[in-house]
């Protein structure tokens, strides 16, 4: 896998040869697996070249993270900002990891802009990344973040530099990103890229263990209840969607981190080719979509949820209430597909 941008590499070289600097690494809000993996990844090696490394994330990332190597040094704004303010204002080098958009980061977005001093450096698979960034590795046509870790690390410091934690936390990224390599760029070079890591002595099995089979006893009773009560089909546009209210949530001991992934049961449903996850936070609804083939929910989620993606996995916000977000939403796939909404026709006869 190799990333052609040389004019990037011999800035990113240049930035990072001059000796040793004070680095912060900051990945998006509700962080995945792509997100933890890239910034555990590409500090350990930035470290290894004798940077100082922050690592900061808006706020906490799931428990099925928790046992990555160095998940610990982990600052999470919201739970303690000042040294994540400390860190941030001293940067000489600040890079984005897993997004591109500043909005993604919340709060955390004001104080990483405060720093205008510092060397901006984008490592993003997301479309469209603004034109703010000095240095910019961005790729959409990628599976992950982690794989352009992956093509950086080498191209800077050679597959050696490729540790085993560094490549447990690329394959992290990688395995999460992909569905366990069902979905997304599925690329010859993506196995390639797999098969070097494996070579580093990684444990799959385990890995896999600690990421998807580690479910508590209320996150897989929620899964059932999400998926015998709560999901609804728009039969006519080949949608699924449900939504959780805090309530719902609470009675299932619900943690940061458990509707993760439960968005794309719906569409283990033969025929369906999109489905929405609604989730109330104390503050606004967080929109997750997914979807097969050629529908876009990227732009889907761009046009009716202040969000955006990939073409198959979005999200975005809504501020209203869950009833009038499921509503719109609904109102909204009729539009998106061009179905005529019998909801409306009902609305006429009443009328
Ligand atoms: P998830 O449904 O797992 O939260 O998000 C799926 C993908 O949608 C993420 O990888 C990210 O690209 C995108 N996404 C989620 N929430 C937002 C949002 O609020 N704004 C934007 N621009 N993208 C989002
Ligand atoms: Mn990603």
């Amino acid at each position: 896998m190799t990333i052609t941008d040389k004019a990037e590499f011999e800035k990113l070289a240049s930035l990072l040869g001059a000796g040793p600097r004070r680095i912060v690494l900051v990945g998006h809000t509700n962080p995945d697996g792509d997100a933890i993996g890239a910034m555990l990844a590409w500090g350990r090696v930035l470290e290894t070249e004798g940077h100082r490394v922050t690592y900061i994330v808006p706020n906490r990332f799931p428990s099925f993270l928790d046992w990555m190597d160095g998940a610990s040094k982990i600052l999470v704004f919201k739970d303690s900002p000042d040294p994540c303010v400390n860190a941030t204002t001293e940067a000489d080098v600040i890079f984005s990891m897993d997004f591109n958009q500043p909005q993604r980061l919340e709060a955390l977005g004001e104080v990483i802009a405060s720093n205008t001093m510092a060397t901006k450096v984008l490592i993003d698979h997301h479309l469209a990344p603004p034109p703010t960034f000095d240095i910019l590795f961005s790729r959409s046509d990628l599976s992950s973040t982690c794989i352009i870790v992956y093509a950086i690390i080498w191209e800077l410091y050679g597959l050696e530099a490729i540790t085993k934690p560094v490549a447990e936390a690329l394959y992290v990224g990688i395995m999460t990103d992909t569905g366990n390599f069902s979905f997304g760029k599925l690329s010859p070079e993506l196995f390639h890229a797999v098969a070097h890591l494996v070579e580093k002595g990684i444990n799959i099995h385990e890995i896999n263990n600690n990421v998807y089979n580690s479910y508590s006893e209320g996150r897989m009773r929620l899964l059932g209840y999400v998926l015998s009560s709560k999901m609804r089909i728009i039969e006519s546009c080949r949608t699924a969607y449900f939504a959780l209210s805090e309530g719902e949530l609470r009675r299932y001991n619900f943690q940061i981190g458990d509707t993760e992934g439960f968005v794309n049961f719906p569409l283990i449903i033969k025929g369906l080719h999109m489905s929405a996850m609604f989730v109330q936070t104390r503050r606004f609804i967080r929109v997750s979509l997914r979807s097969r083939g050629d529908v876009d929910v990227n732009l889907f989620a761009r046009r009716y949820f202040e969000g955006g993606g990939h073409k198959n996995a979005a999200g975005g916000k809504s501020f209203d209430t869950v009833e009038q977000t499921v509503e719109r939403f609904r109102k909204a796939v009729y539009e998106f597909f061009g179905v005529d909404n019998p909801e409306l026709q009902d609305d006429r006869k009443d009328s």
